[in-house]
């Protein structure tokens, strides 16, 4: 193969950090890329949802924001409650709903296509299945990665790999010093599920309208917000704590879908927690619903991990997203983390490929997509899960420094709900600020 007709950048992983990067160096830097995926077809499975700020950011650069805000929604409240549905704090987004930054939701599943459907119709972009990437190398001048395919092994050439390949990234291995990914894996496992609503529900007297204290001649069950929920609700409980979060909002609510995330014993199989899933359900959710009152679209146990890897660049290899660090699911920054290394490798990558940048950037890449963990999303989401399963719902506002700050602002100090509403902010880092040549890149045609 011509050099020419050779990828520059080899990405490890059709996930959504490997599709965004590809579509960012295509379309805006004319950097040929192939993308290699060791499945057959995307990866479905039921995880991110809910972006903050700086996903925002790089969505826009990458010319996709408007229609992945078209696919999915904006999220009005968030807050935290007791098991018995009584409200303790919470956070309005209505009120930076001007800013064109703000948090929004599409599940992964949605955004997974749409970013699919842009990066395999940007020229410049080869998108290969069922490629399993089983060793990755380099020398001087190029990377290398060696495939399973269904005609046998193969080598692929490029300037640089980068591995977008997941928590179990097989680039990483090549990376680290010893194979590692520092951190650890909490004891807790968590239940994931998404559901919608089976039926209307009958009429009934609804004495609170803020939640569970109603007055019904039938149970029933949904739609949620009937029953005073919000768009996210973080259920505060040492045993039954869990995340409650509308994953759309459709003109008949009949359509919704709602994800349930609740902790569970560890150690149990698939098996025993799917047969403890009914108890919990009739726990958690109000009117003790039955498994007739409710239809899973699908479910899942997790296990969550706060790892980040020693290095996120070895010469030509790099690392981004979960491939590089790992968090819980409480606080939407897995995947904002990972689109925003997307979004800074690009510079980085872009700038080396159009000369306004020295290769010695990708090691303040690593620098400061590490240390943005290490000072942002890691103490953000250990605390998120810590406020869930080990506060004590009753003493939350005296003994929890955010919620107490949360309740003392919420009627009088609009800046500072702005300023936590867009907090996630901290994590965008700019790159370009390092070019030697500031000109805007120019694609070579
Ligand atoms: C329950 C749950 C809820 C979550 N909710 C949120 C949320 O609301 N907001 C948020 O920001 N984050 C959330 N996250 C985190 C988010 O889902 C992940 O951060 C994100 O999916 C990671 O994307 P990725 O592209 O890095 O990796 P992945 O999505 O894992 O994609 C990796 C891809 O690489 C492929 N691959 C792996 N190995 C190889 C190989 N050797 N060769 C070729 N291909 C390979 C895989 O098949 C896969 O397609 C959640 C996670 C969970 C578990």
């Amino acid at each position: 193969m011509s050099d020419t007709d050779r990828p520059w950048v080899i990405v490890v992983g059709a996930g959504p950090a490997g599709l965004l990067l590809s579509v960012m160096l295509a379309k805006l830097a004319g950097i040929k890329v192939q993308v290699l995926e060791a499945n057959s077809k995307l990866d479905v499975s039921l995880r991110a949802a809910y972006y903050g700020p700086p996903a925002a950011v790089e969505l826009r650069r990458a010319g996709l924001l408007d229609e992945i805000r078209r696919e999915g929604f904006q999220p009005e409240i968030f807050c935290w409650r007791k098991l018995d549905g009584s409200y303790i704090a919470g956070l309005d987004y209505r009120k930076v709903a001007d800013n064109p930054d703000r948090l929004f939701v599409l599940p992964l599943d949605q955004l997974g296509a749409l970013l699919y459907r842009h990066a395999s119709t940007t020229p410049g972009v080869e998108i290969s299945f069922n490629h399993k990437v089983t060793e990755v190398g380099q020398d001087k001048d190029d990377a290398w990665v060696q495939v399973e395919t269904s005609t046998g092994l193969h080598r692929l050439q490029a300037k640089y790999v980068v591995g977008c390949d997941g928590a179990s990234s097989t680039v990483r291995r090549f990376i680290s010093e010893d194979g590692g990914f520092p951190g650890f894996t909490w004891d807790n496992q968590i239940m994931t599920a998404n559901v919608r609503l089976l039926r209307d529900p009958t009429p009934f007297i609804c004495l609170n309208p803020d939640f569970r204290s109603w007055l019904t001649w039938e149970k029933i069950l949904y739609p949620f917000d009937k029953f005073g929920y919000s768009d996210v609700q973080f259920i505060i409980h040492s045993e039954h704590w869990h995340l409650l979060a509308r994953l759309s909002k459709n003109p008949n609510p009949d359509d919704d879908v709602w994800r349930i995330a609740y902790g569970e014993i560890s150690g149990l199989t698939k098996e025993e927690l799917l047969a403890r899933q009914p108890e919990k359900f009739s726990v958690l959710l109000p009117g003790n619903p039955q498994p007739e009152d409710y239809k899973i679209l699908s479910i899942n146990p997790y296990k969550t991990h706060q790892r980040l890897v020693d290095s996120m660049r070895k010469g030509r290899l790099l690392l981004a997203a979960d491939a590089a660090h790992l968090c819980p699911p409480f606080g939407g920054l897995g995947l904002t983390g990972g689109i925003v290394d997307v979004g800074g490798l690009y510079d980085c990558l872009a700038g080396i490929y159009h000369e306004k940048a020295e290769e010695s950037i990708l090691d303040l890449y690593s620098e400061v997509r590490r240390q943005k963990y290490i000072d942002h999303t890691d103490p953000m989401t250990k605390a998120n899960l810590r406020r869930l399963t080990e506060l004590d719902p009753d003493r939350a506002l005296e003994d929890d420094k955010f919620l107490k700050l949360l309740d003392e602002i919420k009627n009088n100090n609009l800046e500072a709900q702005k300023e936590i509403l867009m907090g996630d902010m901290k994590l965008y880092y700019d790159f370009t600020q390092h070019y030697k040549d500031k000109t805007p890149i120019v694609k070579r045609a």
